[in-house]
């Protein structure tokens, strides 16, 4: 029997197509724009300074700053450039890093977003920014957060760096196998959730051994759309608690440790949700935990908390964190259990 459900469908335009970087002018034009300021990370600038000369008369600028936790400082200095060079509008072109900055930018000044993503993270297509000041972070979900316009080039893809690729994928794998049991999921989401899972596991793989093909790696954007789109419409649960404790607290970095903690998380979630989970499961060979273990072990993914410089200390600390305020789970949570599913991460143990 369909459970009860209440579905909305997300407002922003999707553009998909290998070469779409081309379009972005056609679409600041169609979204009444004439000035947009170019968002990315000093390490992309001159990637930001080629499609701001392709943009020609409709670029204003370049402002080359975003960094990673999106902090206030940073986007007070963005928002600064805007305002000097009348910017209309932002395109940010990068990671998460950078569309977070361009939502930053447009949760205080209500300046349309057009996001060119080049990392499989998904929050181009979330309402939700996370910023730090000060050492804290803080989450804000808000309308004006979610970018109008996302156009997906997987020719912008074939150079993101195959660890990054693989930790990233797995990332926006997390979004889907947790949407699949999430409290408030709808028919579409567990259908995208299945479909994204099934892009990431066919192309993760040959991404690792062809990096600059395009097939797999247009597969794999298709499916970090369809993940990032799931994160963005239900909500999460243990293992994205597990991973905002672990990077803001420790500082973990992102993806790595979504990629490291997945396995175990879904393996803990199992015995509760083992229906939601079971298409999951045929896809990684039957067994949701050891299955998905084993496919990023085999395409090389990182394994275990030790790499990031954890100590069993912070784990102690990080299994109380988790536990304080935690995100509705299918599984009830204590200390004791999180404590140990973290010290199976943190041996890099493959679970049962
Ligand atoms: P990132 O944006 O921090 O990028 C990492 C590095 O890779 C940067 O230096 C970047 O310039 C570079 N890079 C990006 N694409 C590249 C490419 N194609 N080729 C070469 N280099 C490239 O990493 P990320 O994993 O995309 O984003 C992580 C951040 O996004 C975190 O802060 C996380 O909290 C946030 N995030 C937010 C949401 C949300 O819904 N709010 C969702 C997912 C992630």
């Amino acid at each position: 029997m369909t459970q009860p459900f209440s579905y909305a469908g997300s407002p922003a335009r999707i553009i998909f197509a290998e070469g779409a970087r081309s379009q972005v002018g056609q679409w600041i034009e169609k979204a009444g724009c004439r000035r947009a300021l170019v968002l990315s990370t000093p390490q992309q600038r001159a990637d930001a300074e080629a499609l701001a000369r392709e943009i020609g008369k409709l670029a204003c600028g370049v402002f080359s700053g975003a960094t990673m936790h999106t902090p206030v400082d940073v986007t007070e200095a963005a928002v600064k450039v805007a305002a000097e060079t009348l910017a209309d509008c932002v395109v940010s072109l990068g990671g998460g890093s950078t569309t977070g900055l361009g939502k930053a930018i447009a949760y205080r000044t209500d300046l349309l977003q057009i996001v060119v993503p080049t990392t499989y993270a998904g929050s181009e297509v979330t309402p939700i920014l996370g910023q730090t000041e000060a050492g804290r972070k803080t989450t804000i979900r808000d309308a004006k957060i979610l970018p109008e316009v996302v156009i997906y080039d997987p020719a912008l893809t074939l150079g993101l760096p195959v660890a990054m690729s693989i930790t990233s994928g797995l990332n926006a794998m997390a979004h889907a196998m947790e949407g699949l049991y999430a409290q408030d999921r709808n028919p579409i989401s567990t259908l995208m959730a299945l479909e994204g899972l099934r892009a990431l596991a066919r192309s993760l793989p040959e991404i690792v051994n062809a990096p600059r093909d395009v097939k797999a790696r247009s597969d794999a954007l298709y499916g970090a759309w369809l993940c990032g789109t799931v994160l963005g419409t239900v909500g999460m649960a243990l293992h994205h608690k597990i991973c905002h404790t672990l990077g803001g607290s420790f500082d973990t970095p992102h993806a790595e440790t979504h990629a490291v903690m997945l396995p175990h998380t879904v393996a803990f979630n199992a015995t509760a949700a083992a229906a939601e989970l079971a298409p999951a499961a045929e896809i990684f060979g039957g067994s949701i935990g050891g299955g998905l273990w084993d496919f990023a072990k085999a395409i090389g993914a990182p394994l275990s908390l030790k790499e990031f410089g954890l100590s069993e200390a912070d784990l102690d600390r990080a299994a109380s964190i988790s536990v304080e305020n935690p995100y509705w789970n299918p599984r009830p949570i204590d200390k004791t259990s999180i404590r140990s599913l973290l010290q199976d991460a943190f041996e890099g143990r493959r679970p049962t």
